[in-house]
């Protein structure tokens, strides 16, 4: 019985990692809303007030699974998040416990990365695993903030109060990633881009103006697709405040999920995104902050 309450679990997050690598745990406090260091998150330019249209808000991120052939080089992930903070890029890393417990250099990879400015969020393929992750990443000393880096949309009504390991009480905000089906079958992810609070989850895209765990859609995480979704935010298609791309990186490979592209072509994204005056480089916890500081307009955009 335990082991089929075990293995199930695993199986969902691991086929949902592979597929879109994408998953956390978070909480939104409001402390951390209103955190002043939101106000310095992404500002404007005096000649692009927020006023003036949307903003696209993109974030990156990697995934450390548990499985040790999954983990990273240590030197060429530090280099790699080194490469994307210089090109002014935020990036956040959700490492599953398995990494957390038994990598020799974890604590020395989550404290240099914070001093890049990278943000640990939380990420386990287990529910009950993630506030044990967060501990981990206080004892390893760090600072988990409050994502959800990856669930199954019926977990949503799990992650509305504070989880607790050992005392430790971790309290998820935001959600990101995401998975409407075991399996994780094609047509299980959510890959819509954009925020809004879930309803429930049998009413997951729809908007709950009272709610209060915060969705950040990081749709399909291929630079290409981001390109498109600027192309066409600067044809006037949409007039949401705060929209949401989030591109991911698988730690082992350094290159974009399901793709072959690596820095050299973050690197040219980078360029292209920031000819772009409406385009804002922000971590998963800091989108939702400006989301939040905009006025919670709920902002879900189906990709293909
Ligand atoms: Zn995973």
């Amino acid at each position: 019985m335990k082991s089929m309450r075990l293995f199930l679990p695993f199986l969902i997050v691991t086929l949902a990692c592979s597929f879109s690598n994408t998953l956390a745990t978070p909480t939104l406090s409001a402390p951390t809303l209103a955190d002043p260091a939101v106000d310095s998150v992404s500002p404007a330019p005096t000649a692009v007030p927020v006023s003036s249209g949307p903003l696209l808000y993109i974030s990156g991120t990697s995934h450390i699974e548990s499985a040790p052939k999954s983990w990273p080089d240590h030197d060429a992930f530090l280099a790699f998040l080194q490469q994307v903070t210089d090109l002014g890029l935020r990036w956040s890393v959700g490492a599953d416990v398995g990494w957390l417990e038994g990598e020799p250099r974890a604590a020395e990879i989550i404290q240099k990365s914070e001093a890049l400015g990278v943000q640990w969020d939380v990420h386990t393929h287990d529910t009950a695993d993630r506030a044990k992750a967060a501990w981990l990443v206080t004892q390893l000393g760090g600072h988990p903030n409050s994502v959800v880096s990856g669930m199954l949309v019926t977990e949503l009504d799990a992650m509305r109060q504070p989880l607790t390991y050992q005392g430790y009480t971790w309290t998820p905000q935001i959600l990101w990633g995401g998975t409407n089906c075991p399996g994780h079958r094609p047509g299980c992810d959510d890959l819509a881009a954009g925020l809004w609070s879930p309803l429930s989850s049998d009413q997951y895209q729809v908007h709950d103006p009272n709610g209060t765990l915060i969705r950040v859609g990081g749709g399909t995480h291929q630079l290409a697709d981001a390109l498109a979704l600027a192309r066409s935010i600067s044809a006037g298609a949409y007039d949401h405040p705060v929209i949401s791309f989030t591109i991911m990186v698988v730690p082992s490979t350094l290159r974009i999920v399901e793709s072959a592209d690596g820095i050299e072509q973050i690197a040219d994204f980078a360029r292209q995104m920031n000819a772009y005056p409406f385009v804002r480089w922000a971590t998963i916890e800091e989108i939702a902050q400006a989301w939040v500081q905009a006025g919670r307009i709920p902002s879900r955009i189906e990709m293909p």
